[in-house]
């Protein structure tokens, strides 16, 4: 077959492609983002993210490890390091899908020649297991991630194939895969992996091959997560989700990433199999956990010893981890759950978590990147050197690469391919879930979307072209947009769905209302009681210390309750109230009314630019003035 042939018999290139579902999903060939917020994350992460990632996995010895066949030693980087690579050509692969590069094609090519070359006949491939002088395949399942790694693998051979179509590593993800199935299947080691993956990838592989045994170990690891078979270490088997059955949980527990992980798993093998007790129980989860331990910007995870979620409303902003990791995680299955139910409020999700955690990860070169996303920053940071590979990713401001560099790479995979998760269709019509300017193009449809969103709340969305008969176009309303309007008329929160028989050029105005907003949380968030937050549409705000005049301590800044925060050129002005109580010797003391401080007005920036203009203290939330 020509390459042309291939193309032509690809599919559009989703990264989800479920048989059934309530929505379908539409692929990087049939929408296409042009410039606005998303293309110029997108532009960077193609112009410059791309080239450093390789650049780091050359000198860090990641990619040279595919080519060691002698002294393990040699080996460098931790027990995962295959899968940045993975990570690097799922990205290259969406990347290619997006724009046919050629360049990014060559650079696809030399790095796949080198990773399967170093596949063992049997299909095992990874570079820290199983070779003499390294501990045996499958010795520690609770760290190792081999399966994970295997992931990885098969997922950017999947985004390959639904790119530009089979490939030299789909050989090899199949070989690994029909591994998999071999030594973990009913009748080999009744094992799961540390680090869930391996679940979505077996899926995926199954929806790009009908192979069923894919699908079939997909599930079999699903159930076999909640009975123990992990060791329980120091911080509990919740940390792998091996304390609690998949289908009997309540909310998500244990490393973040892992637990979004492994639910966007259990949501794949439910939707294919039919299993609605099991996408029940994902979908109660999901709910639980949005309610009770996600925080403002959508990041998940307050623990930092297991990058974990914490209790029920533990939801401290010096203390959140929300790492990068789990803003995907958390996106990969949010998506999933909007495909399988077709419900609005998966969709706000995802663009809270893209504008506040996504966002907010890679430095506006697109070489440095936070790992943790903190609300609130207490002390200076230091910038790390561009040369230098971070220890500690959660002590430091955006740092180019880190020794578990999981975030850069994951990154660069979600803009590569973030076109997908703009609109879908269903026998009825088309869907439009995340308002960015687009062209799409499925079927019969063809519309444009413009908009200068979120920096202005008028969206026009132009009907190029339509199927004849009545269909219909349905718009997510944000739950925070009340006050919408259609064409001047007033819309609920929501679904919007209007069924006609559009004429081609006819355009629709939609028009969020995206002024300035103070928010307060849930009282049983203890950590933030008595404080506030601000938003503007769907991007939080936050205060940095630069912003605010030198006599003037930042830490005892109160918010004034009364004073409605306005629009200033990109930024949003607040009246505040410095405290003037003095340091004490004792910090603690009976209660006793503060003073009254002269007001001062100061700028709120998106927190996603924070610390983009050098080390600040920066707070998401800011404490209220009493009431009077
Ligand atoms: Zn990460």
């Amino acid at each position: 077959m020509t390459i042309d042939e291939t193309l032509a018999t690809t599919v559009s290139g989703m990264p989800v492609a479920p048989t059934r579902g309530r929505l379908r999903p539409l692929g990087v060939g049939e929408v296409t983002l042009r410039p606005g917020f998303w293309q110029q994350r997108q532009d960077t992460n193609a112009a410059r993210t791309l080239a450093h990632i390789e650049h780091w996995l050359e000198k860090a010895g990641w990619l040279a490890n595919f080519g060691l066949t002698g002294n393990p030693a040699e080996r460098r980087g931790r027990e995962f390091a295959d899968t940045e690579v993975y990570k690097y050509l799922e990205a290259l692969a969406w990347e290619y899908g997006r724009t046919r590069d050629p360049g990014i094609d060559d650079r696809y090519r030399a790095i796949v020649r080198r990773v399967v070359a170093a596949q063992e006949p049997d299909g095992y491939l990874n570079t820290n297991y199983g070779r003499p002088g390294q501990a045996p395949r499958y010795s520690d399942l609770e760290w190792g991630h081999e399966l994970y790694s295997f992931g990885y693998l098969i997922q950017a051979a999947v985004a390959r194939a639904r790119t530009y179509g089979p490939d030299e590593l789909l050989d090899a993800a199949l070989r690994a895969a029909d591994h998999v199935c071999a030594e973990f299947g009913p009748e080999g080691r009744n094992g799961i992996c540390g680090h869930a993956e391996i679940e979505i990838a077996l899926v995926e592989l199954y929806r790009l091959t009908g192979v069923r045994r894919y699908l079939d170990q997909a599930r079999l690891f699903v159930e076999r997560h909640g009975h123990g078979t992990l060791a329980d270490i120091e911080f509990g088997r919740s940390y792998f989700q091996d304390d609690i059955p998949v289908r009997d949980a309540d909310v998500f527990r244990g490393h973040a990433v892992r637990a979004t992980y492994l639910a966007a798993g259990a949501v794949d093998v439910a939707v294919e199999t039919g299993d609605s007790g099991l996408l029940d129980a994902v979908t109660r989860q999901w709910r639980n956990t949005v309610a009770r331990r996600t925080y403002l910007t959508g990041g998940m995870g307050s623990r930092h010893q297991d990058e974990a979620f914490g209790d029920d409303f533990v939801l401290p902003p010096d203390r959140s981890y929300s790492e990068t990791c789990a803003g995907v995680g958390s996106v990969l299955l949010s998506w999933r759950l909007l495909l399988a139910h077709g419900d609005p409020r998966y969709a706000d999700l995802i663009e809270r978590t893209l504008f506040n955690v996504i966002a907010t990860s890679p430095g506006d070169g697109g070489d440095r990147f936070f790992y943790t996303n903190t609300l609130h920053q207490r002390t200076l940071g230091a910038e790390p050197p561009a040369d230098v590979q971070v220890p500690r990713a959660a002590s430091n401001l955006r740092a180019p690469w880190f020794d578990v560099s999981c975030c850069p790479t994951n990154l660069a995979r979600t803009f590569a391919s973030l076109a997908a998760y703009v609109a879908t269709v269903d026998d009825d019509g088309l869907q439009i879930h995340q308002y960015t300017p687009a062209t799409i193009r499925t079927g019969d449809h063809h519309l444009e979307i413009d908009t200068a969103y979120p920096a202005d709340g008028l969206i026009t969305i132009r009907i190029v072209a339509g199927p004849d008969t009545p269909w219909t176009l349905s718009l997510r309303v944000p739950d925070w947009a009340s006050g919408a309007t259609l064409d001047g008329l007033p819309i609920s929160r929501g679904l919007v769905q209007l069924r006609r028989a559009f004429t081609a050029g006819q355009t629709l105005r939609l028009r969020l209302p995206v002024q300035p907003r103070l928010v307060t949380a849930d009282e049983r968030i203890d950590a933030v009681r008595g404080a506030a937050a601000v938003e503007r549409g769907p991007v939080v705000y936050c205060l940095e210390s630069v912003d605010v005049p030198p006599h003037v301590a930042f830490d005892a800044l109160h918010l004034e309750r009364d004073a409605v925060p306005v629009d200033a050129d990109g930024t949003v002005l607040v009246t505040c109230r410095p405290s003037v109580n003095a340091d004490h010797d004792w910090p603690y003391r009976p209660p006793a009314p503060s003073g009254d401080a002269e007001p001062v007005q100061v700028a709120l920036h998106p927190y996603h630019r924070w610390a983009r203009r050098g080390p600040s203290t920066m707070r998401v939330w800011i404490p209220l003035t009493p009431e009077r």
